[in-house]
């Protein structure tokens, strides 16, 4: 049986190595960091999507912190569209937890404190953050799956050219609605983005922006517009943040029989969102169904979530040079009743379904594609 080294023992990591584990390969799971889950670096907000992995009926409850039942885009006027569907928001300390325990329970070796450095041959190397020395492995098959900055995409020359916004986020007090997701947009704050107010329910919300520099000017100004509509004050408890890369199509993501990539390390992020919670556990289910039907991974992932990823990709061309104005326009065309029905029906994993049915309902919307060009 070959040995598996995975690194990275964030969510997307921590599943793969379960899946993989359950399939009967000898799995080591390699995190750098001595706790799973922790520094957080991220709002953990999930669609309903989330209840199509291959998961038990169970296990959301062991993560969930709140069900929001309503989505409200803000426009930079202040019109609001309202949207009726369900958003999870998850403890994402525990999120990361589950899957790991999940990868020890199927027969996966933890190594906490343990960062990939290097691999030659089929040794990797690695830095032991617990007795600072270097230590090697041996791997025949090489699953990358440590994030944004991917050490093992640099150093099997897989990293190419990458694009990243940068997220900074608040967990806040105040008076929040619990059932409300909100999305603010406008070039004051959230250039080609939004900012959030994610509530974890009436007293705490985890509020931020995400944006390609600046971040914690624009948040400012975007806090200071929150508090200057509210009676009671907005209070900062603790600040998260971190570095979120824009999916790019051309990146390989396999070397045949030797390594692959997922989740942040692969860009398979939703590029109009910067959401990849869901799409890198996907790929993880993608690898475990190539790895037991010897077909590429990179063919099964593409043909799984490539097309709608892609199409997100071609939302945020447009999403970067629309001015406050056309947010405006566009959330009025998108605010009709005759296109919230096709909103609240499909979720922002499935963009091409939302495209399609909106363009056929209200073919004023394609004054928006020259932004493409
Ligand atoms: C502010 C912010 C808010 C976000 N909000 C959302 C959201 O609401 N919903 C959503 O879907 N997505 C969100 N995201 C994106 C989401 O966090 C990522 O898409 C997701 O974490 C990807 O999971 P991953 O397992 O691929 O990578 P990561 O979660 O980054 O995990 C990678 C793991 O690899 C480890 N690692 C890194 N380098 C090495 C190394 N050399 N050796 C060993 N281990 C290593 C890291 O310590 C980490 O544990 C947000 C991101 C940010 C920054």
């Amino acid at each position: 049986m070959p040995k598996i080294a995975v690194i990275g023992a964030g969510p997307v990591g921590g599943y793969a190595a379960s899946l993989l584990a359950a399939q009967g390969h000898e799995v080591s799971l390699c995190e750098e960091h001595k706790e799973i889950g922790k520094p957080i670096q991220c709002t953990g907000l999930l669609t309903g999507s989330f209840d199509e992995l291959r998961l038990p009926p169970k296990s959301l409850q062991s993560f969930l912190v709140n069900t929001t039942e309503r989505i409200e885009l803000i426009a930079p006027s202040g019109r609001k569209i309202e949207i009726k569907q369900k958003e999870y928001v998850i403890d994402r300390s525990k999120f990361d937890g589950y899957f790991v325990d999940k990868a020890v329970d199927n027969g996966a070796k933890l190594h906490l404190g343990r960062r990939f450095i290097s691999a030659e041959d089929n040794w990797l190397q690695f830095k032991d953050n617990n007795a600072g020395r270097r230590i090697y492995a041996p791997a025949d098959f090489v699953v990358g799956a440590d994030g944004p900055n991917s050490a093992v995409a640099q150093q099997f020359g897989l990293f190419g050219q990458r694009e990243f916004f940068f997220g900074v986020q608040a967990v806040a007090t105040g008076e929040f609605d619990p059932s409300a997701y909100q999305a603010y947009f406008g070039n004051r704050f959230a250039p080609g983005l939004f900012a959030w107010v994610v509530p974890e329910d009436n007293k705490t919300a985890r509020i931020g922006v995400a944006v390609r520099n600046n971040p914690r000017q624009y948040f400012d100004i975007f806090l200071k517009e929150l508090n200057d509509k509210r009676k009671s004050k907005i209070r900062i408890r603790a600040w998260q943040g971190g570095i979120i890369p824009v999916y790019n199509p051309k990146l390989p993501t396999e070397i045949k029989n030797k390594l692959v990539l997922m989740g942040d390390a692969a860009t398979q992020v939703k590029a109009t969102t910067l959401g990849g919670i869901i799409s890198g556990l996907k790929a993880a289910e993608c690898l475990a169904e190539s790895l037991k039907r010897r077909e590429s991974y990179a063919q099964t992932w593409k043909k799984e979530i490539g097309r709608d990823l892609w199409l997100h990709l071609q939302m945020r061309k447009v999403m970067d040079k629309l001015s406050d104005d056309e947010w405006n326009k566009l959330m009025q065309l998108m605010g009709q009743e005759k296109i919230i029905p096709i909103l609240e029906k499909h979720n922002r994993e499935k963009p091409g379904r939302i495209l399609f049915s909106s363009l056929l309902k209200e073919p004023r919307l394609l004054q928006f594609v020259h932004h493409l060009f």
